[in-house]
């Protein structure tokens, strides 16, 4: 009977104490659309680029696990919206309008934007944009935004062609269905790296704001944004954030993490979680 009863309170004992160290990491989704490279991309069927690399680094890091879901570009905001992923991680462009929608982390890059013509076009910075060109970018980009709001909104003669892809939108310039893309600094960077015969970057601009990469949560999920900047610093101060820009953009100048913070969002210029709390 004693030891009956001894045994029942060992069996209980080691029920706890299993239960109070088994923990399990907490899952969150990553929306990615995976054709933006260097930030975005899919090789054999793995998830690559600046963007996962980095979020999976930080996973590691901060103690969750992630599972990615590939979506197409202008579906990733919805999707964050609604709750049917966590994070979006790419060249997340910080936008005022989209600060209105979800929250972003601190901003950890720096682009400009570019507008890429085919070789033997005779397009100028200027021309490529104006004069009734017919400019591509992504649907659902700032590209598209920037475009519409500095050009088309102050009378500049042009007609804007989105794309669902970069890929497309670039297919459709070489083919000559569009004069000039309208695509950010490091994406350029890479297209004509591999078509050096036959396009070139006419113009670059430098937009103010800057614009800045940041990622994506969904509005007040502080919890998330809180370990995310947290990792995005630690990623920097350690080192790793440089290898993995080095490993897409060799050579390339890292710029610090925190970058700059636009003004004008509302998230940035209060307390940010994991940063400045
Ligand atoms: N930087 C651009 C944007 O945020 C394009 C991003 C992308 O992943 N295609 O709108």
């Amino acid at each position: 009977m004693y030891k009956a009863h001894t045994c029942s309170k060992f069996i209980l004992f080691l029920v706890l104490t299993s239960f109070s160290v088994v923990t399990f990491a907490q899952t969150y989704v990553v929306g990615i659309e995976p054709s933006f490279p260097p930030w975005a991309s899919v090789s054999e069927g793995e998830f690559k680029g600046i963007a996962p690399d980095a979020v999976r680094a930080i996973a590691e890091q901060q103690g969750f696990d992630v599972e990615f879901k590939s979506m197409s570009f202008p579906s990733l905001i919805p999707a964050l919206e609604a709750g049917k992923i966590d994070i979006l991680a790419t060249g997340l462009t910080v936008s005022k309008k989209r600060a209105e929608v979800i929250d972003f982390t601190i901003p950890w890059w720096h682009i400009n934007l570019v507008s890429l013509v085919k070789k033997d076009s005779g397009l100028n910075a200027i021309t490529a944009l104006c004069c009734g060109s017919d400019v591509g970018a992504q649907s659902g980009s700032t590209n598209n935004d920037w475009l519409t709001d500095n050009l088309v909104d102050n009378g500049i003669d042009i007609n804007i062609r989105t794309y669902p892809d970069d890929t497309t939108g670039v297919q459709d310039l070489q083919i000559g269905r569009i004069d000039a893309y309208f695509i950010d600094s490091d994406t350029a960077s890479l297209f004509i790296q591999k078509n050096s015969d036959s396009l070139r970057i006419a113009g670059v601009i430098n937009p103010h704001p800057v614009s800045v990469y940041a990622l994506g949560v969904k509005k007040g999920n502080d919890e998330l944004l809180e370990i995310l900047n947290k990792g995005e610093v630690e990623l920097y101060e350690s080192g790793e954030w440089a290898d993995i820009i080095h490993e897409y953009l060799p050579g390339v100048a890292v710029g610090d993490v925190p970058g700059v913070l636009p003004p004008g969002i509302s998230s940035y210029e209060e307390p940010i979680p994991g940063y400045s709390d």
